[in-house]
Formats: C-alpha cells, sequence, structure tokens
C-alpha cells in the first residue's frame, strides 16, 4: 500500500457513493411531496457536510494546499480502511435500496409515505447515517492529513446532530404510535449501543 493507492481508493468509493445515489437522486427530483423541512437551515448542514466528505478530502487529495497537515502514512493504517470503505458502500447500497421512493436528501414526507422497518432498518433506524460514519471512519484511516482526514466526521457530524431530533421529530408527527414502538426497539446508528 502507497498513499498514492490510499488517495485512489478514495477517489473510487467517492464515485461509488455517488453511482449508487444518482438513481434516487434522478427519481427524487419528480416525487410528491407532503411535508418538508427544506430550507436554509438544511441547506448550510448540508453543505456543511459535502465539504467534510467531499471537498476539504478532494483538496487533499488533488492539490498540496493542506501539505502543512500531513503526518507519516502508515500502510497497515490505509489497509485496514479499506474494511469500513467496503462496508459502508453495501450499507449505502442497501439503505437506498430499502427506502426506495422514500430517500431524499433532506428531510421530506413523501405523498403515501410508509415506515420502513424491515431488512437493514430492523436493527437500526438510521441505518444510512450509520454509512456515512463508517465512511467517515474508512477516510481518516486512508488520508494522512490531520485537516482532510477527521474532516468528514466534523461535517457529518454536524450534519447528524443538528438533524437528527428533527427527523425523528418528523417521523413521530407523520408515522405516531408506530415510530414510537419502532424507536422502542432500535438503536439510532449502532446495535445496542446508540
Ligand atoms: N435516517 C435514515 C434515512 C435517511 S434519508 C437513515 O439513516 O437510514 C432521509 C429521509 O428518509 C427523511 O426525509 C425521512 O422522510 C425518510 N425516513 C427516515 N427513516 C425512515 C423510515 N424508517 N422509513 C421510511 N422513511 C424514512
Amino acid at each position: 500500500m502507497t498513499i498514492l493507492i490510499a488517495k485512489a481508493i478514495w477517489v473510487a468509493c467517492v464515485i461509488a457513493w455517488y453511482v449508487i445515489r444518482f438513481p434516487y437522486q434522478r427519481r427524487a427530483k419528480k416525487a410528491v411531496v407532503a411535508k418538508s423541512s427544506r430550507g436554509v437551515r438544511e441547506s448550510i448542514l448540508l453543505t456543511i457536510s459535502l465539504s467534510g466528505l467531499g471537498i476539504v478530502p478532494a483538496i487533499y487529495v488533488f492539490t498540496g494546499v493542506l501539505r502543512f497537515a500531513d503526518y507519516p502514512f502508515v500502510p497497515a493504517l490505509a489497509w485496514v480502511g479499506i474494511i469500513p470503505s467496503l462496508f459502508s458502500l453495501w450499507l449505502f447500497y442497501r439503505t437506498h435500496h430499502e427506502l426506495g421512493r422514500y430517500w431524499s436528501v433532506s428531510l421530506e414526507v413523501r405523498d403515501q409515505h410508509r415506515l420502513v422497518t424491515s431488512g437493514i432498518y430492523r436493527h437500526v433506524r438510521h441505518p444510512m447515517y450509520s454509512a456515512f460514519f463508517l465512511w467517515a471512519l474508512a477516510q481518516s484511516l486512508l488520508l494522512p492529513n490531520w485537516v482532510a482526514g477527521p474532516s468528514g466526521f466534523v461535517g457529518f457530524g454536524i450534519l447528524f446532530f443538528f438533524r437528527i431530533g428533527r427527523e425523528e421529530r418528523l417521523m413521530l408527527e407523520t408515522f405516531g404510535e408506530e415510530y414510537r414502538a419502532y424507536m422502542e426497539r432500535t438503536a439510532r446508528i449502532l446495535p445496542g449501543i446508540y
């Protein structure tokens, strides 16, 4: 493993994430929305998340601007990073597949929205967010830079903690007792822990 290969793995995974999401994004544009929390707040949070998971690490990978924050590359860390990379891609794929037409980049309730509680959603309520945290972990293992590595955790962490309460309130308003019971039997992102 070399630093160039670790960077190439990061780029390949970002492309794979995009390929997985693209069809759902296209479909979401045509969806009939019943309730939406889209607004300035959501746009700011999405921009922060995109910066941490995409823009900052891309600046590191493609330019020398962040060189001041480099630390020595440890091949073993990058090898270990392949595990959360692949696991997060698989989880990202599963969650998109299972949410199907109910997926949205911001908080929305679709026309005739149903609560998904099966498959991956049987184990945690927010497996797509678990996938993002796993990917943030992979990023920090793959990129030996104190800014570009942890920026995914910071960026997505901000989106997550400012969104999660609102998302669960929206689900409670929409699905009532069904979501309350679902909350009681599941964790948010890590089975049995959180
Ligand atoms: N938080 C979920 C979904 C992220 S996509 C996850 O991490 O897997 C965001 C949209 O999914 C929200 O607008 C919400 O309407 C919808 N959503 C969240 N949980 C859902 C569920 N269990 N069933 C159906 N839709 C859900």
